[in-house]
């Protein structure tokens, strides 16, 4: 799985799918711990969230740190997360009938 080039200031992209535990992961960059469960936005910022329907496709954020951005991808279908506000939620678990 290889990302287009991208042409901004550092960016990154963290698989969500690909990490163990609660999604804490560190930034790729300078290191820092950055937790989805951390409401303070000490550490992060969030850019942009990407919703497709009721489905948290990807989430855009800033280390607060060292500036870069990070493409949060992989979330699963049957976790919640809460980023910051946490209005983030990922919430698919439907009847189907
Ligand atoms: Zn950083």
């Amino acid at each position: 799985m290889k990302p287009k080039k991208i042409q901004l200031k550092s960016a990154y992209i963290v698989d969500l799918a690909k990490i163990e535990g609660k999604g804490d992961f560190f930034c790729p960059d300078c290191g820092i711990k950055i937790s989805p469960d951390d409401e303070t936005e000490n550490t992060y910022s969030i850019l942009e969230p990407k919703v497709r329907g009721s489905v948290l496709e990807e989430v855009l954020i800033c280390c607060n740190r060292c500036g870069s951005h990070i493409s949060l991808v992989g979330f699963s279908l049957e976790q919640e997360y809460s980023f910051g506000t946490g209005i983030f939620r990922n919430k698919t678990k439907k009847s189907l009938t």
